[in-house]
């Protein structure tokens, strides 16, 4: 007889571990499945020292190993894939992973979503040491050091006013001389003292790899094609988010970003289907946040699948 699974949880970052916890521990046998980046963001970051229980802090990689043997612990089962398409308008929902699919009476949905890079070799390289995509968890460690941003939107103006806190200067470097961003976020950083603009100008290169720290930028100028290095100690990116949700576009509610639309917390429009951590969270976008939405939406089916007396 096929099979049909109690609850299928999307991605194995904070809120899919943490709603995995739940889960298994209340004897629903859940099945994760992960994509391109296990483990998620947490995996890409080194010291975090702001999840609560850790007071020397834990690199984010320790931290989400350990989130991960919890999981498995109890009985949480893992699987490598990538969810092509899935079918929610009738129960079991069916969820297609190319070659196979699999059945389930609930889906969590944990995707999350990917930082925008600028595609970089260099700034790959120098990811966690020094290339980041988050202010609120790798400000500090560059406290006293020159800081640049990059971005025009909202999101470049909050980190750039939040690493105000920390560094003697910081440039907000934009592509454009026009910005996304709302005129009182933007009024906000230009008038800070600390922070420079410096317009249509790209970063064409992160040195230095071979230190496996950030010691400055090569800029280009849009305008002119000048290129200069740039010193500074660390880059933050603050260009946007990409969630992870486009496979449920039609199937889901999604807002005009493509994150999934939520009520109370996790609910989606989807009765049994429930959406945590960064997937549905354009917002906080906090390991300890998604970890508490993962722990919800868990709570969530247990309530589903006793209502409907499975
Ligand atoms: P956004 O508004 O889409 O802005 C992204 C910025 O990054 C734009 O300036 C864009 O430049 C630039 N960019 C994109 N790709 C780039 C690339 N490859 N190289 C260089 N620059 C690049 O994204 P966001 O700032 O993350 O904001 C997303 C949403 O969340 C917005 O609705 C925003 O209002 C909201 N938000 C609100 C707050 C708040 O209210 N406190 C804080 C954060 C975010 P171009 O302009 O040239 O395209």
């Amino acid at each position: 007889m096929e099979e049909i699974r109690n609850v299928v949880i999307l991605g194995s970052g904070c809120a899919g571990l943490t709603a995995a916890i739940y889960a298994a521990r209340a004897n629903l046998k859940p099945l994760i499945i992960e994509g391109h980046e296990p483990g998620g963001q947490l995996s890409m970051t080194t010291l975090v020292e702001n999840f609560p229980g850790f007071p020397e802090g834990i690199q984010g990689p320790e931290l989400i190993d350990n989130m991960r043997k919890q999981a498995a612990r109890f009985g949480t089962e893992f699987k490598t894939g990538h969810v092509h398409s899935a079918h929610l308008g009738s129960r079991p929902f069916t969820l297609n992973l190319g070659k196979e699919e699999i059945k389930t009476r609930t889906l969590i949905i944990a995707s999350g979503a990917s930082a925008r890079w600028l595609g970089l070799p260099s700034e790959h390289a120098l990811i966690g040491h020094g290339v980041s995509s988050c202010a609120t968890c790798d400000g500090f460690f560059f406290s006293g050091k020159d800081i640049s941003v990059i971005g025009g939107g909202d999101s470049a103006m909050e980190e750039a006013l939040f690493l105000t806190r920390f560094a003697t200067k910081v440039s907000l470097i934009h592509r454009k001389d026009s910005f996304r961003a709302s005129k009182i976020m933007l009024d906000r950083a230009k008038a800070h003292p600390k922070i420079e603009f410096i317009t249509n100008t790209v970063v064409d290169e992160v040195h230095d790899p071979a230190q496996k720290e950030v010691t400055g930028l090569t800029l280009r100028d849009l305008k002119t094609n000048e290129r200069r290095d740039f010193p500074t100690s660390a880059m933050f990116l603050g260009i946007g988010h990409i969630p992870n949700a486009s496979m449920f576009k039609g199937q889901i509610d999604l807002d005009e970003d493509g994150y999934i639309k939520t009520r109370d917390y996790v609910f989606t429009n989807v009765p049994g289907t429930f959406a945590c951590g960064d997937v549905q969270d354009r917002r906080y976008r906090q390991a300890i946040s998604a970890a508490g939405t993962g722990c919800m939406a868990a709570i969530e089916v247990e309530r589903f699948l006793e209502e409907h007396g499975q």
